[in-house]
């Protein structure tokens, strides 16, 4: 451990604080907004002032923290979003782009239903299904 004057110590404390800063900044983003699905251009958009590079990196830090998750909508289409309490999938239209939120709920008895008939134990799982939302179907 070096003396306040070592530094190599003072870049560590500079680099660490920026950090912070830059980390609150992304999280506020995500706070603002809590339904909405991000992607790390989005994100680096919204905050103009951090290097796109460091928004892309500290994004992945949320996520190996577990204060973000990563959600595949399919295609190139990869989000970022905060970690809910329960588990929750993605409706996606597939002529808008809009994307919903359904609850667990609503696939029931389907992890019982899958061990019953393959044995296969699911996981914490995630669904995405695609098709048209109701102002598109409507
Ligand atoms: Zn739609
Ligand atoms: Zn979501």
């Amino acid at each position: 451990v070096g003396s306040p004057e070592d530094p190599a110590v003072g870049d560590l404390r500079r680099s660490g604080r920026r950090l912070t800063r830059q980390r609150a900044a992304i999280w506020d983003v995500f706070v603002a907004d809590p339904e909405r699905h991000l992607s790390a251009e989005d994100v680096a958009a919204a905050l103009p002032d951090v290097n796109a590079s460091t928004v892309y990196r500290t994004l992945d830090v949320l996520v190996d923290e577990g204060l973000l998750r990563r959600t595949d909508l399919g295609g190139e289409r990869r989000y970022y979003e905060r970690v809910r309490g329960h588990a929750h999938h993605h409706l996606v239209c597939e002529r808008c782009g809009a994307v919903e939120h359904v609850h667990d709920d609503v696939f029931g008895e389907l992890g019982v239903r899958l061990r019953a008939e393959t044995g296969f134990v699911l996981g914490d799982r995630e669904i995405t299904l695609f098709g048209l939302c109701s102002a598109c179907a409507g």
